[in-house]
């Protein structure tokens, strides 16, 4: 509580407090309960930027001044009841109060290891490898209509004229080197894995890997299994509602796993697809939108971030660390496409090939070139707005609209 003006007080900042502070503006985010408080009155700015002033340790004195200006009295009695500022009696006998502010520093960080370039570093670095996404083939006898744009935006089959594939050796080897490494995800892709001769064998290749396998098919391709998987089953529509049952039927004989993936361009596609997984009664799914090219209206609409999509949850400040290093969507994960190129993900440039480069070179030059993995908000319009790192990531569908933020702000 603010004390008259013959009471001295100090005033501090509580170290679970996010703040950006920017030379007009001002962001203070509690990221314990996820209330904040946005000015851009510049007398907040500088009682904050003064707070966080190294010599200051995040507690200052109420100034004797600030009694006689309405602004800031309630500027600091807002903050003290949202539990970003905290009121302490100063007694002269007494020390000066401090907090210390929590700061990001990866002892072992990319930048150093590129510094100096150490055998173990290098190393330990297949221990980030946790995904790994294997165009086995690329032919296919469906047409979908954006083929080849589908996977650009989230995980999906994709077709190619050069009908490629990877030989049982390949896979072996890839086999042999992921062997130790942490890997949750292990997903299989075509074209149309069905027309893949070794898609059989590939449990047992991968037989350290059995559990992490993903094998994905369009529901128009899909075949009866003869082996124990999770299977991610893609649906875009019109739906055939009798193919698309047929799946529904064998993932309930067969016991495992089926997760649907709908491809939606509207809101009535998500409409419709509502109606078709409660008659099918799907029980694991997920709507991805897909940007057509002529559904700018409906991402503008439904997809693009506002505030409230942004202070919808509690921030937490490791989730806002971890957004000022490295990027959550990507970090950890590689394709390998069917000629054998292996890139971070579908829309950036390719590090190298699985023939020639062991999976540890991949990695490590993915960590030096920084094409995914370490993709964060650091350019504009991001890195001048407040919400910079309270934002989600950097996903594909900036690659696919070009452009860094999809959101209603900027
Ligand atoms: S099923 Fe997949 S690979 Fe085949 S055409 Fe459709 S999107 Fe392309
Ligand atoms: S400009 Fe960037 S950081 Fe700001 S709200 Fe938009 S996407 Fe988020």
């Amino acid at each position: 509580m603010i004390e008259n003006k013959d009471k001295k007080q100090w005033i501090a900042i509580e170290n679970w407090i996010y703040a950006v502070i920017r030379p007009n503006q001002l962001l203070l985010y509690n990221t314990r309960t996820g209330q904040y408080m946005i000015s851009q009155e510049s007398e907040h700015v500088s009682i904050v930027a003064k707070m966080h002033e190294k010599k200051n340790l995040g507690v200052i004195l109420f100034e004797e001044d600030w009694f006689e200006n309405q602004k800031i009295l309630s500027f600091i009695e807002e903050a003290v009841e949202k539990n970003i500022f905290t009121l302490e009696d100063y007694r002269e006998d007494g020390l000066k109060p401090i907090r210390l502010m929590p700061v990001l520093n990866i002892q072992k960080d990319v930048e150093r290891m590129k510094r100096n370039p150490d055998r173990s570093a290098g190393e330990s670095s297949l221990s980030y490898l946790t995904e790994l996404s294997l165009y086995v083939n690329d032919s296919c006898p469906l047409h979908c209509k954006h083929c080849g744009q589908l996977n650009k935006q989230f995980m999906c089959c994709g077709r190619d004229k050069d009908d490629f594939s990877l030989d049982a050796g390949v896979l072996a080897k890839i086999a042999a080197q992921i062997k130790y490494a942490p890997i949750m995800k292990l997903n299989i892709l075509g074209g149309d894995i069905f027309s893949y001769p070794l898609l059989d064998k590939i449990p047992e290749i991968f037989s350290d890997k059995k559990e992490q396998l993903h094998f994905w098919s369009h529901y128009k391709n899909f075949q009866a299994p003869n082996f124990d998987a999770v299977w991610e089953i893609v649906v875009d529509l019109p739906v055939d509602e009798q193919v698309l049952s047929y799946c529904v039927s064998e993932s309930i004989k067969q016991k495992t796993q089926y997760n649907y993936h709908f491809i939606i361009q509207n809101e009535e596609e998500v409409n419709l697809v509502e109606k078709i997984i409660n008659k099918l009664d799907i029980q694991t799914f997920e709507m991805h939108p897909c940007y057509s090219g002529e559904n700018i209206d409906f991402f503008e609409s439904c997809i693009f971030l506002n505030k409230e999509d942004i202070f919808g949850d509690t921030i937490s400040q490791r989730r806002i660390f971890c957004n000022q290093a490295l990027n959550s969507n990507f970090f950890g994960s590689l394709t390998v496409f069917s000629n054998g190129d292996v890139a971070a993900q579908v829309n950036v440039p390719v590090l190298g090939n699985i023939s020639t480069d062991s999976l540890l070179e991949l990695i490590t030059r993915e960590l030096e070139q920084n094409t995914a993995w370490r993709k964060v908000r650091n350019v504009p319009p991001c890195n001048d707005c407040l919400f910079q790192y309270l934002c989600p990531p950097v996903s594909s569908y900036e690659a696919v609209f070009k452009r860094e933020n999809l959101c209603a702000l900027y």
